[in-house]
């Protein structure tokens, strides 16, 4: 099929029966798109994990139960409540609340994951029908037949080639009569226990599921009108940029900017999938096309900003003419399977940023044996309360003339670990959280304006 594409539609896209009905515009309007991924409706996956997680009091979970049920059922009554949508979601509605009494969840990594996917579950019941309404032949496909991933339970991974195959003989068949809509988000181990990709991981889904059947081009509906030079929330000043390339796109996703989840376009560079971006409210305003080649490459593109930061700074006397300290240290991190973002080093001293998202556990995921083993040979600090900016393009290596325009721009902030050189795609540094919205705007305006 030519131009065969797959569309995803994020929480607030799915929010309500009204803006689903504008996503279902979409894929009427388009007969290329065969495929649709959607999200959970906004703020229900929020409400699940809440719901996963420990010690919740009966009367909060009831409470949580009820407030998913109402935006659901708001939805299947915009739809005229037909009778087997409304089994199909009771049924849903009653597993997720057996999951979700079982005593055991609390300890349960699989019961958790299968507790957020009903979010998922339920959208793709409800989007489906919105099409089959609209005399739209529409399935709804469970996609953990296919989206298989390891074990890893809260952040997945996918079995590319395994997905594929899936893909191929469970999907592909349908496309030439049908629109499948199926979840983003949600898929399944070997052993068959439902699985998650991580927050955010429908846009990487969809990239998966275009990349597994053979699509050309993956739209990402969300929001906004596309990829903007920084999060539009942080400054009015932001602009959307019609064409970006797939380095500096996925780069700007690496570094919190959250209209993409991070992974999602390791899928679209592999298959080369061309990737658009944009708003579900206003199609006709066009959006961002991530492509393989951009026309222009500017020396930067954009910002982005990624909040929950930790610095962990780690320093021996011994480090002085020693060998081996930082191979000592990286070991040790390594051991623990803790990634690390950003590093600088002084001749005693190492300073590294782990990501510490809300979730998490203390300190970046940080376990106190690690800080003991490091504690062994070396004094270790932790700081939190720091958020990451990173200027995003092509030439940023040292000696280019935005060192020189950050510093002027940011004087009166107070910046840490600055880093520039190892990479041309980005110039990263830390700020104290409480000023990072500021610092971001501040240098926007001095780059952009
Ligand atoms: P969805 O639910 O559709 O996946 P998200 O909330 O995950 O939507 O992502 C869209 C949001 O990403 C936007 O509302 C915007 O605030 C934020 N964002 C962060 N950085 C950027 C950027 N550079 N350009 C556009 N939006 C951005
Ligand atoms: N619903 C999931 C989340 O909120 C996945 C997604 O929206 O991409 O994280
Ligand atoms: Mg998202």
């Amino acid at each position: 099929m030519n131009n065969l594409t797959v569309a995803k539609f994020g929480g607030t896209s799915v929010a309500n029966f009204e803006s689903m009905s504008l996503c279902a515009n979409i894929v009427i309007g388009d007969e290329n798109i065969r495929v649709v991924a959607v999200s959970a409706q906004s703020g229900v996956t929020n409400k699940l994990v809440r719901l996963s997680q420990a010690g919740v009091e009966q009367v909060e979970r009831d409470q949580l139960l009820n407030e998913i049920r109402d935006i659901e059922y708001s939805i299947l009554t915009d739809l005229g409540s037909p009778e087997s949508i409304k089994v199909a979601l009771d049924n849903l509605l009653n597993e997720l609340k057996e999951t979700a009494n079982k005593p055991e969840l609390a300890q349960s990594m699989p019961l958790k994951d299968h507790i957020v996917s009903f979010g998922e579950q339920m959208s793709s019941l409800l989007f489906a029908e919105v099409l089959r309404q609209r005399q739209c032949h529409a399935i709804n496909f469970d996609i953990r037949q296919v989206l298989k991933t390891d074990s890893h339970f809260g952040k997945a991974e996918p079995q590319v080639e395994l997905i594929r195959t899936q893909a191929q003989n469970l999907i592909t068949p349908d496309l030439e009569k049908s629109v499948v809509v199926t979840q983003g988000f949600i898929g399944s181990d070997n052993q068959g226990n439902t699985t998650t990709l991580g927050r955010g991981g429908s846009d990487y889904s969809a990239a998966l599921i275009a990349e597994a059947v053979d699509a050309q081009v993956l739209q990402i509906w969300t929001d906004v009108t596309g990829i903007y030079t920084t999060d539009p929330r942080l400054t009015d000043a932001a602009r959307p940029i019609a064409e970006i390339s797939f380095d500096e796109a996925a780069e700007a996703a690496t570094f919190g900017a959250k209209i993409l989840h991070p992974a999602t376009l390791i899928p679209a560079i592999r298959a080369g999938t061309k990737v658009f971006v944009g708003s579900s409210k206003a199609p006709e305003a066009g959006g961002t096309w991530i492509v393989n080649k951009s026309e222009s490459r500017p020396s930067y593109r954009a910002i982005a900003l990624r909040k929950d930061q930790v610095l962990v700074t780690v320093k021996s006397p011994k480090m002085l003419h020693a060998t081996g300290f930082l191979a000592k240290v990286f070991g040790i991190l390594a051991d623990h399977k803790i990634s690390i973002d950003l590093i600088t080093t002084s001749e005693i001293s190492v300073a590294l940023t782990l990501d510490n998202p809300p979730n998490a556990t203390k300190f970046g995921g940080l376990p106190q044996e690690a800080i003991d083993e490091l504690q062994a040979f070396c004094e270790v600090t932790i700081e939190d309360n720091l958020s990451l900016v990173a200027v995003i393009g092509n030439h940023l290596e040292s000696g280019s003339a935005v060192g020189g325009k950050l510093f002027n721009a940011l004087e009166k902030f107070n910046l840490r670990m600055i880093c520039q050189g190892a990479s041309p795609h980005n110039l990263c540094f830390l700020t104290p959280t409480d000023k990072a919205n500021d610092v971001v705007a501040q240098l926007h305006s001095e780059l952009f304006d």
